[in-house]
């Protein structure tokens, strides 16, 4: 049986489903129907804007951005879908806190669903810094489809890896 990285922790009836999906190999069709559209946040510039239109219509309250960067090194799942660090210094008498968002670069042809929820996820990192129910409640509040976007991304990185691999057997 096949292992699906991406979904662990998912009940086995839904890894089944995906498994068949694959099998049939309608899971790359399903999710180009699902998800036909691509933004066009493509450089790290555009990106900070894009995190901060959000910030400011949902968190007014946390401190300010840091630096925000798409990264080509961030693996995604080991870094749980982003990274979000908390970077302290001294800046005379008081001591500044900014936070700094680096966001997996595939997200970069993804769609824009993928990238607005992982921005969404590191967003809500500015809150709660563990995956808590408080977190995802900030999270379904800033994007109210979170957790079907977050499936969705799973199945979207298995897919992807598929193709990696099929791409690679081939003479
Ligand atoms: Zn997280």
């Amino acid at each position: 049986m096949q292992a699906l990285k991406y979904l662990v922790g998912y009940p086995e009836p839904v890894q089944e489903r995906v498994r068949a999906l694959i099998e049939q190999g309608r899971l790359d069709q399903m999710l180009a129907q699902k998800y036909p559209d691509r933004h066009a946040v493509r450089s790290d510039g555009q990106l900070y804007e894009y995190v901060q239109e959000l910030k400011d219509r949902h968190l007014r309250q946390s401190p300010p951005l840091g630096k925000v960067v798409y990264d080509s090194k961030l693996q995604v799942l080991k870094h749980a879908l982003g990274t979000h660090t908390t970077v302290s210094r001294v800046q005379g008498s008081r001591l500044k806190v900014s936070r700094e968002i680096r966001i997996a670069a595939l997200f970069k042809d993804a769609a824009p669903e993928f990238l607005q929820m992982i921005v969404v996820h590191e967003l809500a990192h500015m809150r709660e810094s563990d995956h808590n129910k408080a977190f995802y409640q900030l999270c379904t509040h800033m994007a109210p489809e979170y957790h079907q976007w977050e499936f969705d991304l799973r199945l979207y990185l298995t897919q992807r890896e598929l193709g990696v691999q099929d791409r690679a057997h081939k003479p």
